[in-house]
């Protein structure tokens, strides 16, 4: 029973919450996550507001004032969802925030202990921009703001709001800030190095196998889609057993580093390089023909044959290219296509590139 309501509730949450997160870092969703949250929870919480005010305390302007915020969250929400654009809505929503916060402190006076609702400002900021930057935007925030309470806590007369209300809610805001920055950047930087651990290869340091699949799946999405042209080189050492029989394993793994670091060095920022498996690696290259891909790996065999590579000096490679067409169904087809030209580059005496 709980677990059906606990499936149901998933159901109606995730396509609210987690309509921009396909294919994104764990940090990025975490940050279309909580905006989109932000959003909603703003969206509730001021129409709440403004039919309270309207039908039960009578208090109007606030009741307008609600209603324009909630128009505003309203607004956010589906245009994040269009423009998936998120450094606009956190800054946008940043300014807004800090609109409506000032406007609600010099009407509220702290009224009924109205002035709570400022905390939510750093907590916003600093999951939204860098942390740093995040802080830095909130202390920003609190001087203008605090400033202005002070002189509220010398001429608010009908209100609880005095100078030791004043002190109580600064020190409390500053430590919820700090402790919320240094919760941020705790995370940060275990999602970059979790980003790191499971993206990267840990010999050689360029993408491994999980994260090549992750972009051709992306990049062949975009070449059926859009029509653009798609081509990938297989690239495998040749007699890197009998290399490793001869030097030892830790010589082949030194050699393999070189290698990743060579193929990393000469191909275009606009290209992917990846291990494969073993001493097997891949690059994918978007918007080059085969001919061009042809022309990329010509050269890089030059490279590669006038690089002296430690301890064993020189190192060949065989390499399957292959361009994706329209008879190219799928993401394995084109895998299949480049391991069937690597394969008769390999029967054909090694140390040379062969298309499909
Ligand atoms: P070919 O020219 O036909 O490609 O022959 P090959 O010897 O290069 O290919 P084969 O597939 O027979 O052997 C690959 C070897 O690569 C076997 C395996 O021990 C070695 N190898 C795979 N991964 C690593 C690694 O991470 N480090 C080291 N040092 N060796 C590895
Ligand atoms: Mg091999
Ligand atoms: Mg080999």
């Amino acid at each position: 029973m709980i677990s059906k309501i606990k499936t149901n509730i998933k159901s109606f949450l995730y396509p609210l919450l987690y309509p921009q997160c396909k294919n994104q870092k764990y940090y990025i969703v975490r940050k279309i996550v909580m905006l989109n949250t932000f959003f909603l929870l703003g969206m509730f919480a001021f129409l709440f507001f403004a039919l309270l005010h309207t039908f039960i305390t009578g208090k109007y302007f606030i009741a307008l004032l609600d209603i324009f915020a909630f128009i505003v969250f309203l607004y956010l929400y589906f245009d994040f969802k269009k423009s998936k654009n998120i450094k606009k809505a956190a800054l946008v929503g940043t300014v807004l925030l800090a609109v409506f916060m000032f406007t609600f402190a010099s009407y509220n006076h702290n009224q009924s202990f109205g002035l709570i609702w400022t905390i939510f400002f750093p907590i916003f900021t600093i999951s939204q921009f860098k942390p740093k930057t995040g802080l830095l935007v909130s202390l920003v925030y609190y001087l203008f703001l605090f400033s202005y309470l002070f002189y509220g806590a010398l001429y608010w007369n009908e209100s609880s709001w005095d100078k030791t209300s004043l002190l109580r809610l600064f020190i409390a805001s500053m430590l919820l800030t700090f402790i919320y920055y240094a919760i941020e950047r705790s995370f940060e930087s275990t999602s970059i190095r979790l980003e790191r651990l499971t993206n990267i290869d840990a010999l050689t340091k360029i993408f491994n196998r999980r994260k090549i699949d992750e972009i051709m799946e992306s990049k062949f999405y975009e070449f059926q889609r859009y029509g653009t042209n798609l081509s990938i080189a297989i690239l495998d050492i040749d007699d890197f057993k009998h290399l490793n029989d001869t030097y030892g394993h830790s010589t082949g793994d030194t050699v393999l580093r070189e290698f990743a670091n060579l193929l990393a060095k000469n191909t275009r920022k606009t290209d992917f390089v990846g291990r494969w498996g073993g001493e097997e690696f891949i690059i994918i290259m978007p918007n080059a023909s085969l001919e061009q891909a042809r022309l990329n790996m010509q050269r890089m065999m030059q490279k590669m044959a006038s690089h002296k590579f430690e301890t064993v000096e020189t190192i060949r490679c065989s390499i399957g290219i292959a361009q994706a067409n329209k008879e190219t169904l799928s993401v394995d087809e084109l895998f299949r296509r480049t391991d069937n030209a690597l394969y008769r580059a390999k029967r054909n005496g090694k140390n040379q590139i062969l298309s499909d």
